[in-house]
């Protein structure tokens, strides 16, 4: 069995708004093919289709205030009501407390200690690296789980090998934004059969993307729009290569945000997760909270 992980940051279930919502204005098919013809929105409930099924999952957890990265990213990779726990929701990054709940066990602990090898697919920055190392610049909890559990993040040679990819995908953000020359730009086609490549060569494997969030802080539709029809693209292409019997793919999130863009903050919607492979049905009725997982992706490597 493997699984990858696709992790979006800030991506809610929101209203039927094409003015205030990209998943109602984007052109999304191979997404809206997975949750069975509807839009990824607040009115789609719970239901499967031919390759997936599509769950509305709760990140509030019970503790009010809107969702934050830290206590949400926290509780997908321990199974622990993080915010609960510290009485609040947190983030961006994570605090003493929440960083010993993930030094205590977290996903890639578990599966460490089970044998099985993890690996991050998304490449970091030279320099956003170098300001972790010198303290300059805390992890994200993701990455805090990562760096307890001896899981390296993976780098600009990682990127330029096609060893990992670009948190937009396709790695054009490298070369236009960050202005670093000689690293692969991928079609979306190409990057998706990419990630079906590598996914293939480990048992647990995460992409992690922040642009997601980002856009919806900068309340920009049109980003936004552009963004997901990129990752629709992407997922046509990882699903064209992906072999259902071998392995499970799951997209999730920790907190809504740019499902509305009518203001800069997150939201208190349920986040979309969507489990897409034969290894679902095992695991999918155990899902309806970002609590649930972790020990539910553990009870599919047995
Ligand atoms: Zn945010």
């Amino acid at each position: 069995m493997r699984v990858l992980l696709l992790f979006l940051d800030g991506i809610g279930l929101g209203a039927d708004d094409p003015s205030l919502n990209p998943f109602a204005a984007a052109q999304l098919p191979t997404l809206t093919e997975l949750s069975g013809g509807y839009k990824w929105l607040h009115s789609t409930p719970r239901l499967s289709s031919e390759r997936a099924t599509f769950i509305p999952t709760d990140a509030q957890l019970g503790v009010p205030g809107r969702p934050q990265s830290a206590t949400g990213q926290a509780a997908i990779l321990t199974g622990r009501n993080v915010p609960a726990e510290i009485g609040e929701h947190y983030g961006p990054h994570p605090n003493d407390a929440i960083r010993a709940i993930l030094a205590e066990g977290n996903l890639y602990t578990h599966l460490a200690a089970r044998g099985k090898h993890s690996i991050r697919l998304d490449a970091h920055p030279p320099h956003y690296l170098a300001e972790i190392e010198r303290g300059k610049r805390l992890r994200t909890a993701m990455q805090h789980a990562a760096y307890v559990a001896d899981v390296p993040l993976t780098t600009l040679a990682d990127l330029r090998a096609n060893r990992a990819l670009s948190a937009d995908f396709l790695g054009d953000g490298w070369r236009d934004v960050l202005h670093i020359p000689d690293v692969p730009v991928h079609t979306p086609q190409a990057a998706g059969a990419l990630l079906a490549t590598l996914a293939k060569q480990h048992d647990f494997s995460l992409f992690s993307t922040w642009i997601t969030d980002e856009i919806g802080h900068h309340r920009d539709l049109a980003r936004g729009i552009a963004f997901l029809e990129r990752f629709d693209a992407v997922m046509a292409g990882l699903l064209e290569a992906w072999d259902d019997s071998e392995g499970v793919i799951v997209i999730t999130s920790d907190h809504g945000n740019l499902e509305d863009v009518s203001h800069r903050k997150h939201t208190e919607n349920a986040v979309p997760t969507v489990l897409i492979g034969a290894g679902r049905h095992q695991i999918a009725d155990q899902i309806s909270a970002l609590t649930d997982l972790t020990p539910a992706l553990l009870r599919l490597f047995g």
